[in-house]
């Protein structure tokens, strides 16, 4: 079962909002992740079509990543990332940040446009902006959690 793949330090995975990139070997901060990688299209073209792979390279081209051969489009978006994406002479190079270890999930920022139009009208749920409702909203859950064994309780004693 030993292939290609086991020299690669990540593999897709369960995140908490689906699927994720995680770490299976410690990589380390500056270290090269992977490519995302597509077909490049004109920006013109690339603003009709509606997909959220898009990866804008400069003024004038776009990658489409929407293809499952594309790994890299497996990596979520944090506000807290630990990994990085910049364009290299046409390519779009995903390295690391800080150190990364292994069982880690692979994470960069997807951009401040990226972020006003697709995240921010649903709310961001990477784990720095989870963390934060986490704290916010704790005692609130707690009450409601009572209130539901109250509840359960008082059916069980009923019958
Ligand atoms: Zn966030």
């Amino acid at each position: 079962m030993k292939s290609v793949s086991s020299r690669r330090p990540y593999r897709i995975g369960r995140s908490k909002t689906g699927l994720g990139l995680f770490a299976t070997r410690l990589i380390r901060r500056r270290k090269f992740i992977l490519h995302y990688t597509g077909r490049r299209l004109p920006n013109s073209i690339a603003d009709y079509i509606d997909n959220k792979y898009m990866f804008e390279l400069s003024k004038h081209w776009t990658m489409d990543g929407s293809s499952r051969r594309n790994v890299a489009r497996y990596i979520n978006h944090s506000c807290k990332p630990n990994a990085e994406s910049d364009v290299v002479r046409g390519k779009i190079v995903i390295s690391a940040m800080k150190n990364i270890h292994p069982g880690d999930e692979i994470t960069y920022s997807y951009g401040a446009n990226y972020f006003k139009s697709f995240i921010k009208p649903k709310g961001c749920r990477c784990a720095a902006c989870s963390s934060k409702t986490a704290v916010i909203r704790s005692p609130r859950r707690v009450a409601k959690r009572r209130k539901a064994t109250k509840r359960r309780r008082r059916t069980k004693s009923r019958r």
